[in-house]
């Protein structure tokens, strides 16, 4: 097992990385209270809850299980959890526990944050995506109608346990969808990382421990030195966006969910690599390393087919923010070296969106 400390001041903790974690020896001494709430979901609960069960012996634990999905990140949904809480009489010294992918964590740390003004919660992330990003850098919160993660808090768990073990049950898919974001630490901060990466993907994609645990290890170190100097996004912190203005445009457009967040991320990232290019600071050979690790961790690269330059323009609103100087990329000044930038020709950007959608 590796221990990763996310320094934070009085808001530092651990992230426990490694195979068969969910123990009590792991869990007890970060729960200072004898009440406990696990909130999971329907898909999960079946996979892993009797492991966590069994692993918090003497305590007094109940259970909240959700339905499963990026639609049920409601505010409606969440309510569900203080139903729980307070049925079960909770009182301010309770410990939620998230045993469950992103959509869970972000729900039950937003819930952490409020339950009676703030309460302690621990983060067990079972999908990859959620071991190297949303589990490190304390945002929580749920969607709105008018838009994802809308509203929310900032609020640090006491403890992340990331159990390699767990990823065996998860979809490929889902496991690609992660490695967008493992790429990416890679691509704005550490080549030594995307060296790595290439020369270990397949292992991944197989799910060997070691390397899935030197990869979740390297990024959650990468992000929590990122939001250690930057925990409210005032500057660098905006990296980790690399590849998800464009990236978020291909999710509205497919339809949220249609697309994996990651997917998109990936084909993103590729349009931000060719506006790179037009900039002088990438080399072709380097556009190709990044355009070939993608590939090889099962990842698009190129936006949906039916998507035009006009549903980019219109999705990311260039014109306007071409026009107010508001719009601001993460872009390449080579791999492992990322730029937060508004200094970009508008001729360049408007080219990349032509050719990357030909
Ligand atoms: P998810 O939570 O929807 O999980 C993906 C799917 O995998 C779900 O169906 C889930 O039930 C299933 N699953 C989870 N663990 C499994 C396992 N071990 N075996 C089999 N199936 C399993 O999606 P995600 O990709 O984990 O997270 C996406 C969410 O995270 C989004 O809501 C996004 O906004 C959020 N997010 C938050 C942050 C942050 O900083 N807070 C960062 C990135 C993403
Ligand atoms: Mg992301």
């Amino acid at each position: 097992m590796e221990t990763l400390y996310v320094e934070l001041g009085e808001r530092s903790y651990p992230i426990y990385i490694g195979s068969d974690l969910i123990r009590a020896d792991v869990l007890a001494q970060h729960i200072p209270s004898s009440q406990v709430m696990i909130v999971t979901n329907e898909t999960v609960a079946p996979l892993y809850l009797d492991t966590l069960l069994s692993s918090l012996p003497g305590f007094k634990v109940d259970v909240i299980r959700l339905p499963d999905g990026e639609a049920y990140k409601t505010l409606e949904h969440w309510t569900l959890i203080f139903d729980a809480l307070l049925s079960c009489r909770h009182n301010r010294t309770t410990t939620l526990i998230a045993l469950g992918g992103g959509v869970v964590g972000d729900m039950t740390g937003f819930a952490a944050a409020c339950y009676q003004r703030g309460v302690p919660f621990i983060q067990i992330p079972t999908t990859l995506l959620s071991q190297v990003d949303s589990s490190v850098g304390g945002k929580t919160g749920v969607n709105h109608p008018m838009g994802k993660n809308m509203i929310g808090a900032f609020h640090q768990p006491v403890a992340v346990i990331a159990d390699t073990q767990v990823l065996n049950t998860l979809p490929d898919k889902e496991l690609s969808a992660g490695l967008a974001e493992v790429i990416k630490y890679g691509l704005i901060y550490d080549p030594d990382f995307f060296d790595w990466l290439e020369h270990n993907m397949e292992a991944l994609r197989e799910k060997e421990p070691t390397a899935l645990a030197t990869a979740i290890y390297k990024s959650c170190r990468i992000k929590a030195d990122i939001v250690a100097q930057d925990e409210r996004e005032s500057g660098v912190r905006a990296l980790l966006n690399l590849g998800h203005t464009f990236g978020h445009a291909i999710e509205a457009h497919a339809g949220y969910g249609a697309w994996l967040h990651g997917e998109a991320v990936a084909a993103g990232t590729m349009m931000a690599v060719n506006l790179s290019l037009k900039e002088g600071w990438l080399s072709i050979a380097d556009a190709e390393r990044i355009e070939r690790i993608f590939v090889a961790a099962g990842l698009p690269v190129k936006p949906p087919r039916d998507m035009t330059e006009s549903h980019f323009r219109e999705l990311m609103a260039v014109d306007k923010k071409v026009v107010d100087g508001s719009l601001r990329l993460i872009l390449l000044e080579q791999i492992g070296r990322g730029v937060v930038t508004g200094s970009f020709s508008s001729e360049h950007l408007s080219a990349t969106i032509t050719e990357m959608t030909a």
